[in-house]
């Protein structure tokens, strides 16, 4: 059934995914009602209501979802508990299960195996010892990760050899922990798919994220790598979404290896980073596609009118550029009303457009990005 105008969209989460997601929501004629602890954030900046208030707070929770109509969360960190005491008051998309298995690698890494789809070797490891026996069996270089709570390289450590070890295993935390096999990788992709509440599957072309200090420097729409790796790509994300019975949004992150493999790394049941270039080169962006699916409505396909390179503004000299950004022909500037610019925080992002099919090489992309280049 589909969601009339005017009813409220509640999001767990304040912000930037929110915020997009909130002014995609505004266009279709619904309002916004965010739940986060953080006065003046960015998604409420531009949403109807808000309430102030712990993602565990049992009486927060169902303060905010007495005020909206149906729920869906803009991070990954949230509380599956929370999300359940919701989804006990009101509609929750994704569910609360498919957040759960995101959560946690090992779950999420076998649900991708479960479904024939190849990812990294890995071994789950709860001991010292079994951080032993994986890192025999997988080798080294290998990748030691927490299974929860990880995002932008933290809670993650790069082993070499044996003397790693040690370190890595009293410096990671929280347990349990996954080891996974260094992936020699040629480029890194990401798909996102939308399915909607009759089964209706949209994925975006697969794009290729280029990162900096492990966190998601440029996007290419679409990835320059052999259109049949593409298309692999986005068959294994609409088989994930089938297989998690998804309503909703999910980013799936994958590698292409130096083998022409295509692994899938993880996944992300919300609008995704990789994403935002689709605001300004599709007519439909993942944001419109994410409050389409939640509130019931038909997914037009995922196409594009436009290819484009989306670069994010990143900490204090990212934003110092501004001006310049402005200024400068052909960017389409975008900013989040995040009023501290640290070190390492997502500020804003930028796109430049390119006709369809017509991505530039590097010194085209480095030129078409002027200030940013
Ligand atoms: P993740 O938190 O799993 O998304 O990892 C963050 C980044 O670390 C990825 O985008 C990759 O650049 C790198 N990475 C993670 N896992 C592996 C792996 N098994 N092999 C090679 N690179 C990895």
């Amino acid at each position: 059934m589909a969601l009339p105008p005017n009813a409220t969209i509640g999001i767990v989460g304040g912000g930037q995914l929110g915020r997009m997601s909130a002014l995609a929501a505004a266009r279709l004629g619904y309002r916004c009602h965010i739940l986060t602890p953080e006065p003046d954030s960015p998604a409420a900046q531009v949403s109807a209501g808000v309430t102030l208030g712990d993602y565990e707070d049992p009486d927060t929770l169902r303060a905010f979802a007495a005020a909206v109509d149906v729920i869906s969360f803009e991070f990954e960190n949230v509380s599956a508990a929370g999300l359940d005491l919701l989804a006990s008051l009101r509609p929750v998309h994704p569910s609360p299960a498919i957040l759960r298995i995101s959560q946690d690698r090992v779950a999420e890494k076998s649900l991708i195996n479960a479904c024939g789809i190849a990812t990294a070797p890995w071994r789950s490891v709860t001991s010292r010892a079994e951080l032993a026996a994986a890192a025999d069996t997988l080798g080294f270089p290998c990748v030691l990760k927490t299974t929860r709570l990880g995002y932008d390289g933290k809670g993650q450590a790069l082993l070499r050899g044996p003397e790693s070890l040690d370190g890595a295993w009293a410096a990671l935390q929280p347990k349990p922990l996954i080891l996974e096999g260094l992936v020699d990788f040629a480029a890194e992709l990401s798909v996102i798919v939308a399915r909607g509440a009759d089964g209706t599957l949209s994925a975006f072309d697969a794009v290729e994220n280029r990162h900096r200090n492990h966190i998601l420097d440029l996007t290419l729409a679409p990835a320059p790598v052999d259109p049949a790796l593409r298309d692999q790509a986005a068959v294994m994300a609409r088989a994930l979404a089938e297989k998690l019975d998804l309503v909703g949004l999910l980013a799936v992150e994958l590698f292409i290896d130096a083998h022409r493999q295509v692994l899938v790394n993880e996944l992300a049941p919300r609008p995704h980073n990789s994403g935002h270039w689709t605001i300004d080169a599709c007519p439909a962006s993942q944001f419109e596609l994410h409050i389409r699916a939640i509130a019931g409505l038909p997914l037009p396909p995922a196409t594009r009118h436009s290819d484009a390179v989306m670069k994010n503004l990143v900490g204090p000299a990212d934003l110092a550029l501004w001006p310049e950004i402005l200024a400068t022909p052909g960017l389409i500037p975008h900013l989040y009303g995040k009023s501290e610019p640290r070190e390492g925080r997502k500020m804003g992002h930028v796109t430049h457009l390119f006709p369809k099919n017509a991505l530039p090489g590097e010194f085209g992309l480095a030129a078409a990005l002027g200030p940013l280049g």
